[in-house]
C-alpha cells in the first residue's frame, strides 16, 4: 500500500512492511475457488428476481417470482442480492442514498509493459495518490492490469453532464480534475484500456437494522451497503455468510433463533465497519489530504509498536 500526493511523491510504501494483517486475494479467483467448490447445479444461473411476497407471516413462507416467469416458495428466504436487493423491503424501508462521493472507474491492461510510469506510480499493491477532495485509489491486480478509481466530491447529478459515450471528449473532461497532477498519475485515466465509467457511491443510513421477520434475513450489501473506505464490504459479505450458516447449523429445527442469533451479532458489527468507512471517506477527501491519511497511519504504527512493546 502506498499514499503519493498529487505530484507523484511518496508519503509511506508498505511494500516491505508486511500486510498489516490484511491478506488480499483476487476476487475473480475467490469466486470460482467458491463456486467450484458446489456440487453441479446448486446455482441457477441468470435467475433474476423480480418480486417477493409473504404467503404466510407466521409460518415465515414467502413467494418468490422470477423474470423467467417462474416462482418458487420458500421458508427461509436470504437476501444476499447487492445494494439494490429486492428482498430489502421485506424487512426494511431504507434505500440507498448518495454519500457525496462519485467514481470514475478504469482499467490499464499489461501495465508494466504497456504503461511502465503508471505501472511504477501505482507499485505493487494498493494506491492513495490524494490531493483536497481528489483522488486516485488503485490497485494492481494478479493478472498484470492496474485497477484505478478517481474519486472526488460532486453533486451526484454531476455525470449527466458528460457524454461517456464520446470517450476523448469524456476523457478531457475528467483530466481536467487532475490539472497540475503529475504525468503518471493523469495517465491512469488518460492512458486507461476501457472507457472511463461514473459510479455514484451509495451507502444505506449507519447502523441499519430492521425488527425480526419470520422466515428472511439479509447479509453483504443488501444488508449493509456501505461507502468502499474501510476495504471492508465484500470481507463483511463472505463473513455474514459463513456466520449465518453457523446460526442455521446451531439451531437445527429452528430456524427464527437461528436468525435472531445471526443478526444479533450482524447489526453491530456492520454499524462498525460503516462508522470506519464513513470516517476514512471523510479523511481521504478532506481539504488537506493526503495529511489526514498519512497521520492515520502513522497512528497505526504507533498502536502497533506499543501493543507489541516495541
Ligand atoms: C467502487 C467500489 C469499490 C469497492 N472496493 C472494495 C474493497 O476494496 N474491498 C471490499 O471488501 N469491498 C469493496 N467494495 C464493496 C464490495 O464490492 C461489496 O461490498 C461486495 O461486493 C458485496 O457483496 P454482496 O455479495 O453482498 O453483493 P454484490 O457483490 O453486489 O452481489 C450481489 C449479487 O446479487 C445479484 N443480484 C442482484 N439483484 C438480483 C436480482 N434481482 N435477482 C437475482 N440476483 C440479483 C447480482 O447479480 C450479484 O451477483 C467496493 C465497492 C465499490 C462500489
Amino acid at each position: 500500500m502506498r499514499i503519493l500526493d498529487h505530484t507523484g511523491a511518496v508519503l509511506r510504501d508498505e511494500a516491505d512492511s508486511g500486510d498489516r494483517g490484511r491478506p488480499e486475494v483476487d476476487r475473480g479467483q475467490l469466486r470460482d475457488l467458491l463456486i467450484d467448490s458446489l456440487p453441479e447445479g446448486t446455482i441457477h444461473w441468470g435467475s433474476k428476481v423480480t418480486a417477493v411476497r409473504p404467503v404466510d407471516d407466521v409460518a415465515g413462507r414467502h413467494e418468490v417470482a422470477f423474470a423467467s416467469g417462474e416462482t418458487i416458495t420458500t421458508d427461509l428466504l436470504i437476501g444476499a442480492d447487492g445494494a439494490w436487493s429486492k428482498v430489502r423491503p421485506r424487512v426494511s424501508d431504507a434505500r440507498p442514498a448518495y454519500t457525496g462521493i462519485s467514481f470514475i472507474e478504469a482499467d490499464l491492461f499489461d501495465a508494466d509493459a504497456r504503461h511502465p510510469a503508471e505501472a511504477a506510480a501505482m507499485g505493487g499493491g494498493m494506491l492513495f495518490a490524494l490531493r483536497g477532495e481528489t483522488g486516485i485509489l488503485g490497485h494492481r491486480e494478479t493478472d498484470g492490469s492496474l485497477h484505478v478509481y478517481l474519486g472526488f466530491t460532486a453533486a451526484e447529478d454531476w455525470a449527466e453532464s458528460v457524454d461517456f459515450g464520446d470517450s476523448s471528449a469524456a476523457t478531457a473532461t475528467v483530466l481536467d480534475r487532475l490539472d497540475g497532477w503529475d504525468d503518471a498519475l493523469r495517465g491512469m485515466i488518460g492512458n486507461a484500456d476501457t472507457p472511463l465509467t461514473a459510479r455514484a457511491i451509495n451507502a444505506l443510513p449507519l447502523g441499519h437494522s430492521w425488527p425480526r421477520v419470520a422466515g428472511v434475513t439479509l447479509l453483504g450489501d443488501a444488508a449493509h451497503v456501505m461507502s468502499p473506505f474501510a476495504g471492508e464490504g465484500a470481507n463483511l459479505a463472505l463473513y455474514d455468510g459463513a456466520l449465518l450458516a453457523l446460526a442455521i447449523a446451531d439451531h437445527v429445527g429452528d430456524t427464527e433463533a437461528a436468525l435472531a442469533a445471526y443478526e444479533a451479532d450482524l447489526f453491530p458489527r456492520a454499524a462498525e465497519a460503516a462508522a470506519q468507512s464513513q470516517e476514512s471517506m471523510g479523511i481521504i477527501f478532506r481539504e488537506d489530504s493526503p495529511k489526514g491519511l498519512v497521520e492515520m497511519f502513522a497512528a497505526f504504527d504507533e498502536q502497533k509498536a506499543a501493543t507489541s512493546g516495541e
